[in-house]
């Protein structure tokens, strides 16, 4: 349930309030908006009594929140989350545009990389140094070597840095070179390493599985901020369906139906969600129109050469392209790039 306090109540009342909760064996999670506070309570609800805490002092309103998520609801949150990572709001006005090859390979393929997506507008840098692989025979990312190139490449170009995390084992190491922490498609209901990240202090990029239900993908977002980090971003990839000529289908839907259930900032990823690099401006274009608040973008320097993912990485100049065409679909729904 939620706990509305008067705009009127001060911080000892909140806390007064925050208290009491705690007394009966629930948790109390802020949230703190320019009017009003609510206190998000999450536990076991059977152990107490609406009445008990409806009836303590500045307290205007307790409401249930029928939906099996909570904390990661609008009902809980009202208001927009807009998550700081390296210094790049995502979720605010701005679309952010997070590109870079699938693998980090080598040093010079990183850092041509994340310069010349930087030059065109990109404000983070992807890569990959664990890669969740089908066949146990293909490219397995570098490891934290992969890491250090990518924490080469920040030096360079100032891009804070995306990377995925596959077990718990790693969570520490990959959090202390990342800016934003990504869970893979594969990974979305590994809740043991969800577990993990809600105790990191680092933004998390948690992906859709390829056939995970909104309930499920909101849920799994619920794991994280119930266990404490409350910066989470969204990520539609594409799900699996009876189409064959791209890779996945990418489901545009859940754009606007997270922006109705939940504050949570949600972006695209058209490279997988497609599989093939020439339906990827297209996508993008959809994917803004529809509300999201970035893409992450698989770009390579000679994508016929890439370890992992070629056919679905961008030129340098068909980013260029994609970075223009976003900037003039973003102005038209009255957002910047
Ligand atoms: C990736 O981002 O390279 C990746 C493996 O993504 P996903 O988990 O969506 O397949
Ligand atoms: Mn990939």
């Amino acid at each position: 349930m939620i706990i509305v306090m008067e705009s009127k109540a001060t911080e000892a009342d909140v806390q007064y309030v925050v208290k009491r909760v705690e007394e009966l064996g629930l948790k109390a999670h802020l949230s703190k908006g320019v009017e009003r506070t609510i206190i998000g309570v999450i536990g076991d609800e059977r152990l107490i009594q609406k009445e008990q805490l409806s009836l303590l002092p500045y307290v205007e309103n307790v409401i249930p929140i029928l939906k099996p998520y909570k904390l990661a609801s609008r009902d809980f949150k009202p208001l927009d989350s807009v998550i700081d990572v390296a210094g790049v709001k995502i979720g605010g006005t701005e679309v952010v545009v997070i590109a870079g090859p699938c693998s980090v390979e080598t040093e010079e393929q990183v850092i041509t990389t994340a310069q010349t997506v930087k030059a065109a507008g990109a404000k983070l840098l992807r890569g990959g140094a664990y890669k969740p692989r089908t066949s146990p025979y293909s490219f397995q990312g570098l490891g934290e070597d992969g890491l250090k190139l990518l924490a080469r490449a920040r030096e360079k170009t100032g891009l804070g840095i995306v990377t995925e995390v596959m077990e718990s084992v790693e969570v520490d190491l990959v959090a202390e070179y990342a800016d934003l922490v990504q869970v893979g498609a594969r990974n979305m209901q590994n809740t043991k390493l969800l577990r993990s990240l809600s105790k990191v202090k680092k933004p998390v990029l948690l992906k859709r599985n390829f056939s995970a239900t909104l309930n499920e993908f909101l849920m799994s977002a619920e794991y994280l901020l119930s266990g404490g980090n409350d910066q989470v971003i969204l990520c539609e990839r594409g799900i699996r369906t009876f189409v064959e000529y791209t890779r996945n289908t990418l489901d545009l839907n859940v754009v606007p139906a997270i922006k109705q259930l939940s504050h949570l900032p949600i972006i695209v990823d058209p490279s997988h969600g497609t599989g093939r690099h020439d339906l990827i401006i297209p996508m993008s274009r959809a994917a803004i129109a529809a509300g999201a608040d970035g893409l992450i973008v698989e770009v390579h320097p000679k994508p016929a050469e890439a370890y992992s993912d070629g056919e679905q990485s961008l030129t340098p100049s068909a980013f260029q392209q994609l970075m223009k065409e976003v900037k003039s679909v973003a102005a038209a729904i009255g957002r910047t790039t």
